[in-house]
């Protein structure tokens, strides 16, 4: 099945390509960024991996209840890969979102609040989840514009200058959610420095969710925000976060968060009220599976494999029906999981709707700002992982009408 698509862009044309649309019945997802089952069935060999062999090489019985940091080796693993010691790693749950929220709540119930507002800098578009956190622990978003080399610092420095109620940042550092930007060397510096500028608690949290996910070798490199902190003398304040969730299983991955040795075994002695300690079997597993840099390097160039013909599939298909500013403007992301959209101001969410009722479902409008509200009604994130290359295609195709017919409306009215 092929969707037609009128060559010329006249109005009448294009109403008529998207009345045939809703006579195909598509049934298609364009919304969140989960791994396809190929990419799922890449780390398979997870399962049955330890043949029995329970000890990890330190000596310890994975079966058993204890290691509340993790797995001792794991820790030095991604201490390896984050430049941080294991003693400034602790290793649990499958899922990184778990810590930060957990994280977060522990940094804000020991920073001696006096009960009065608190604000948190949201570099926008951004990913959604943040911001429900925020929501979630009474922290007022402040949203704040992410360029090409990560937040504003300009906007940000000025705005911790003149407000103390400022207690933290998100950041996404590399591949970012949703543009796919990698920050600067500077940007991370200048982030490192921040805890400095506050007239209070600060807490940097850094989800480096798509650290190793490059869809090119020739992706940037992201700069060591813990070399930086600790030159700044700031690592206490920096909390970093990433899983396995896009390496391996997303629903069984392993996740992780860096901090300062004493910050960190403070949260640890918080957890234990929660937890006698995490799955150490599935941690093994993944050290089993996933044993150092360069078996997690090969491993994410084979999820590349599968993922990058369907970026490709977006991106031409924009480029041919989009090309020049007048429907609007994208990104060419060099890793992560989502190209970002932006349709002419006031036109997203039309977009979207456009797109729902021909059976195409994408990530509702606004959804990649604090509060759902996106001051300009245009970014719409588009996840093309999941379906398989024919759906990501077919997509694709049903956007870009969609945009079109938008735009052409609009320009009438
Ligand atoms: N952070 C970002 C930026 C993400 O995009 C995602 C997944 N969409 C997560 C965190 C979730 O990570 P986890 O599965 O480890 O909870």
């Amino acid at each position: 099945m092929t969707i037609a698509h009128s060559n010329n862009d006249d109005l009448q044309a294009l109403e008529e390509s998207y009345k045939a649309l809703t006579e195909l019945g598509l049934d298609l997802d364009l919304t969140r960024g989960k791994p396809a089952p190929e990419q799922l069935a890449l780390s398979d060999s997870l399962d049955g991996i330890l043949q029995g062999n329970y000890r990890s090489d330190s000596g310890v019985d994975v079966r058993n209840y204890g290691e509340l940091m993790g797995l001792f080796e794991l820790r030095e693993l991604f201490g390896e890969l984050f430049d941080l010691h294991p003693n400034e790693v602790l290793v649990g749950g499958n899922s990184s979102l778990s810590l930060m929220y957990l994280a977060l709540e522990y940094a804000l119930q020991h920073s001696n609040n006096d009960g009065g507002v608190r604000r948190f800098l949201c570099p926008a578009p951004g990913y959604d989840r943040h911001f429900s956190v925020c929501e979630r622990l009474d922290l007022e978003m402040i949203s704040v514009p992410l360029n090409d080399n990560g937040p504003d610092m300009d906007v940000v420095e000025s705005l911790l200058a003149e407000d103390g109620t400022i207690c933290g940042i998100w950041c996404v550092p590399r591949f970012s959610n949703p543009t796919g930007c990698v920050y600067s060397d500077d940007t991370v510096a200048r982030i490192a420095r921040l805890p400095q500028h506050a007239s209070g608690p600060f807490t940097v949290m850094w989800d480096n969710a798509y650290a190793v996910h490059a869809l090119t070798p020739e992706a940037p490199a992201l700069a060591s925000i813990s070399k930086a902190a600790r030159e700044a003398g700031t690592l206490a304040s920096v909390l970093q976060f990433g899983s396995t969730s896009k390496v391996t299983f997303a629903g069984a991955g392993v996740a992780f968060l860096g901090a300062d040795a004493d910050w960190l075994s403070g949260f640890a002695k918080h957890l234990s009220f929660r937890t006698i300690g995490p799955d150490k079997v599935n941690q093994l597993r993944h050290l089993r599976f996933l044993p150092d840099a360069q078996a997690i390097e090969a491993h994410m160039a084979r999820q590349a494999a599968l993922i990058k013909p369907k970026f490709e599939a977006v991106l031409q298909v924009l480029e041919k029906e989009l090309a020049g500013q007048e429907f609007g403007q994208w990104t060419t992301p060099q890793g992560g999981y989502f190209i970002s959209f932006d349709t002419l101001p006031g036109l997203a969410k039309d977009v979207v709707a456009l797109a729902a009722a021909v059976g195409v479902k994408l990530t509702p409008a606004g959804a990649t700002y604090p509060y759902g509200q996106d001051p300009t009604d245009s970014n719409i994130r588009l996840a093309p992982t999941y379906p398989c290359l024919e759906d990501v295609e077919r997509c694709a195709q049903v956007f870009a009408l969609c945009v079109k017919l938008a735009t052409l409306r609009a320009a009438q009215n």
